[in-house]
């Protein structure tokens, strides 16, 4: 038998992220042989500074450590079983972040880089894969993310029938709290609504009378915006995330009607007038120190939103914590295109991982290219995996990008939009703990921290018992 990276059964990566590296390495720990194709230097994305692999595109941190009361720290756990070679970099490349783990980026890439460029079994060509594979490629993993290039996005979208597979990503700003000017502002929910969680008084309200709303829809317009670049022109942006400028370049009254409503509002500083337009903002962070401006997403040039924003009454001198922006992301409808093991059922050959299946984030689209891996390795090896059991993190990822999202939910065009992994995707505990160790009742929070921490054992207890059973040796290193 042929063990080189050209034989028969080779696994092709289509994309050196975070999810191709991780597939990658788990393909050819498993003893099977890998190309992995990644077009950068040649061809770099909108985000990517370096040629390094697993290049982090923005923050440094790979959130909470803490496997027994957060998601992300246990699946974190989950892929240190499973001998992931981006949790390794990443510890060998750790910097102080209190109970987070972030890394040194550099030297977490350089780290992935070199385990890669040095394994036997793979094989790195740097190139452009521009369309769909050719069909000698029988077992491909495509991880190409969410900036995937333009010719590849293209030809998935012909054969998965889909009306888009890219769309905008749309990021509203954040104003310091301390910055508001509440003389103007004031605090209520519209209609004084209480809501899940809420006080009846959690938003922070700016008026505006006529004359100003109407200066604001006018510079809106014709504020200075981000230029699209022509493979951005087609790109649609998700109907519920259109930025102001093109709301308020669909009519004058259109915001008035829409983010910037004045109704179930009472200005306590003027209470006898009724505002003509209302602007609210949201609590950020926990600590209630930042607010973003609700509805804002916009693609005006960061000169141009500090002018156009500070007109509105109360955020005169808003400090603003990040402005707004756009990025491009792709992903596709997952739980209708893809198989449970990730493989496209119009072309089973072609298995997807990483951002482009609807998870969000550095860690979360590790672990689907560490579970792509698995699969593609146990297809090329003729054996059948079972999929890590619902009850772990991994397991509980999987099962909503694959088929666990509900489309009523939400009818819009496309309901299943990325997902950070959290409890909430985890089944119940079938006897939820009531007692400390001790023999005394649990109280108030200390019950949903012995939830998070009796969900977190199990999925650790499941993981050992599924590795056991399903996988041989050398992927479940430690
Ligand atoms: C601007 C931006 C900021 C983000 N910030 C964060 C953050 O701070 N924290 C966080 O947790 N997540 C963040 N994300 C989300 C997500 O976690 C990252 O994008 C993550 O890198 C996704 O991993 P991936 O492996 O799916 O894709 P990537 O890591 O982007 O890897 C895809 C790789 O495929 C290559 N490629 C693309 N097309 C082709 C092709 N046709 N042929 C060959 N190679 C190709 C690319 O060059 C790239 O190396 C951000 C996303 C974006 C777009």
């Amino acid at each position: 038998m042929t063990t080189g990276p050209h034989s028969q059964n080779a696994v092709h990566i289509i994309g050196a992220g975070l999810a191709g590296s991780e597939a990658a390495w788990q393909v050819a720990s498993a003893g099977i042989p890998v190309v992995l194709h990644e077009m950068r230097p040649h061809r770099m994305t909108e985000a990517h500074l370096t040629q390094g692999l697993a290049e982090l595109v923005c923050s440094n941190s790979f959130r909470s450590d803490d496997a027994a009361n957060n998601a992300v720290g246990l699946l974190h756990a989950e892929m240190r079983k499973l001998g992931s070679l981006i949790m390794r970099c990443a510890d060998a490349n750790q910097v102080p972040a209190g109970g987070a783990l972030a890394v040194d980026r550099n030297g977490f890439s350089d780290a992935v880089t070199k385990a890669l460029e040095t394994h036997p079994l793979i094989t790195i060509d740097r190139a452009e894969v521009e369309g769909l594979p050719p069909d000698d490629w029988g077992n491909v993993i495509v991880a190409t993310g969410p900036l995937t290039s333009a010719a590849l996005a293209d030809a998935i979208r012909g054969i998965t029938d889909e009306k888009a597979l890219a769309f905008f990503d749309a990021i509203a700003p954040i104003v310091h709290f301390d910055s508001i000017d509440m003389s103007k502002a004031w605090f209520q929910s519209r209609y004084d609504k209480v809501g899940p969680g809420g006080t009846g008084a959690d938003y922070i309200n700016c008026p505006m009378d006529k004359e100003q709303y109407d200066n604001f829809v006018d510079m809106l317009i014709t504020g200075e915006k981000t230029d699209f670049k022509e493979w951005e022109l087609n790109t649609p942006y998700f109907d519920g995330c259109l930025p102001i400028e093109v709301m308020a370049e669909r009519g004058k009254e259109t915001l008035r009607h829409g983010p910037m409503k004045p109704v179930g509002l009472t200005n306590p500083h003027d209470p006898t007038v009724k505002a003509y337009a209302i602007v609210q903002l949201r609590q950020d962070n926990k600590l209630g120190t930042l607010y973003n401006i609700v509805g804002f997403q916009t693609k005006l040039k960061h000169g141009a939103q500090t002018r156009v924003f500070r007109t509105i009454p109360g955020l005169e001198n808003a400090e603003f914590a990040r402005l707004g922006g756009l990025h491009r992301n792709t992903f596709l409808n997952s739980p209708k295109l893809l198989d449970q093991q990730l493989r496209l059922r119009a072309q089973p050959r072609l298995r997807f991982a990483g951002q482009m299946t609807g998870c969000e984030g550095y860690v979360e689209s590790a672990s689907v290219g560490l579970m792509a891996g698995l699969y593609a390795a146990a297809d090329a090896k003729g054996e059948q995996l079972s999929p890590p059991p619902i009850t772990t993190a991994l397991g509980s990822l999987l099962g909503h990008i694959t088929g666990g999202h509900i489309e009523t939910i939400d009818s819009g065009p496309r309901s299943f939009q990325p997902m950070n992994i959290n409890f909430g995707l985890f089944p119940p505990l079938v006897t939820p703990p009531t007692k400390k160790a001790d023999g005394t009742r649990l109280r108030g929070n200390e019950k949903t921290v012995a939830k998070k921490q009796a969900l977190s054992a199990r999925a650790l207890a499941d993981l050992d018992v599924w590795i056991a059973a399903s996988l041989p040796a050398p992927a479940a290193a430690a």
